[in-house]
C-alpha cells in the first residue's frame, strides 16, 4: 500500500451467496464490530436482490455497497439485466466488472470495456478484474496477458476518469482455491499493471490508481499481501461472507506498513 498517493480499498465479493434477510443480519453484525475511527475505503458487492437491504442497513456508515455486474446499455430489451443507472438509483457506489467467473460465462474484453465506460458515466466506481489462468502462468505469458486485458478494458477511458477506476488483479488459479499468490508473485503483477497504466496515461495517474489483489485473501495472509508497495487493497470472496474475518482484513489494511 502507499497511502500517501492512493486509496486503500477492501472490497467483498459475495458472489451468489446470502439472501436479503441474511444480508440484513450480516450488515447489522458488521456494524457492531467495525473498527472505530478512520479506516480505508470498504465496499461490499452483493447479489442484486440484496442491494436494497445492504444499502438500507449501511446508510449511516462509510461502507459502500456495490453490485457484482452491470449491463452497459442504459435501458431496453435485455431481459434479466441491470443498468448502471438502476444501480446508482438503488444506492450502489461500486460495481465489479470482468470477474473471471463472468468471463468464463462468455464475457469478453469488449464487454468489460463497455461496462467500465458505462459505470464511469453513471458515477459508479468500477472494480475491473483481470487475471491469468494457471496454464498462462506456466507458459510464462502472465504479463502480456494482463497487459492486454488492461489495455482493452480501459480503452476510451479518459485521462480525467482513470483515477476513478479500481483494478483488481485476481489470478484465476487462486480464486476460491485456498491457494493464494505469494506476496512477491502478487506484487510483481500489480507493479506490472501500474507500469501499463503509466504507459497508457501518465506517471501521476499510475501513482494514483488503486490496484487490489484478490484470490483466497483472508484474515491470516492479508497483512503480508497488503504490505507490498503496489497492492492497495483486496477483493475478497469467501472471507467477506463472515463479518469477523472481513473486519480482521480491514484491520490489517489499517496497520502501518512501514
Ligand atoms: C473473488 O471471488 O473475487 C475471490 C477473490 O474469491 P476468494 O477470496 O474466495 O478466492
Amino acid at each position: 500500500m502507499n497511502r500517501k498517493y492512493r486509496k486503500t480499498v477492501i472490497a467483498g465479493n459475495w458472489k451468489m451467496n446470502k439472501t436479503p434477510s441474511e444480508t440484513k443480519e450480516f450488515m447489522n453484525q458488521l456494524k457492531t464490530i467495525m473498527p472505530k475511527g478512520r479506516w480505508c475505503d470498504v465496499a461490499l458487492c452483493v447479489p442484486a436482490v440484496c442491494i436494497p437491504a445492504a444499502v438500507r442497513a449501511m446508510r449511516d456508515t462509510r461502507v459502500g455497497i456495490g453490485a457484482e455486474n452491470c449491463n452497459a446499455n442504459a435501458s431496453g430489451a435485455y431481459t434479466g439485466e441491470i443498468s448502471t443507472g438502476m444501480l446508482v438509483d438503488a444506492g450502489c457506489k461500486y460495481v465489479i466488472i470482468g470477474h473471471s467467473e463472468r468471463r468464463a460465462m462468455g464475457e469478453t474484453d469488449a464487454d468489460v470495456n463497455a461496462k467500465v465506460l458505462a459505470a464511469l458515466e453513471a458515477g459508479l466506481t468500477p472494480i475491473m478484474c483481470c487475471g491469468e489462468s494457471l496454464e498462462q502462468r506456466e507458459a510464462g505469458i502472465t504479463d502480456e496477458w494482463i497487459a492486454m486485458q488492461i489495455k482493452l478494458g480501459l480503452a476510451g477511458v479518459s485521462e480525467d476518469k482513470i483515477r476513478k477506476v479500481v483494478i483488481a488483479y485476481e489470478p484465476i488459479w487462486a480464486i476460491g482455491t485456498g491457494r493464494t499468490a505469494t506476496p512477491e508473485q502478487a506484487e510483481e503483477v500489480c507493479e506490472n499493471i501500474r507500469a501499463v497504466v503509466r504507459k497508457l496515461y501518465s506517471s501521476k495517474n499510475a501513482r494514483a490508481i488503486s490496484i487490489l489483489y484478490g484470490g483466497s485473501m483472508n484474515e491470516k495472509n492479508a497483512f503480508e499481501l497488503l504490505a507490498q508497495p503496489d497492492i492497495d487493497g483486496g477483493l475478497i470472496g469467501g472471507a467477506s461472507l463472515v463479518p469477523e474475518k472481513f473486519v480482521q482484513i480491514i484491520e490489517a489494511a489499517n496497520q502501518p506498513t512501514v
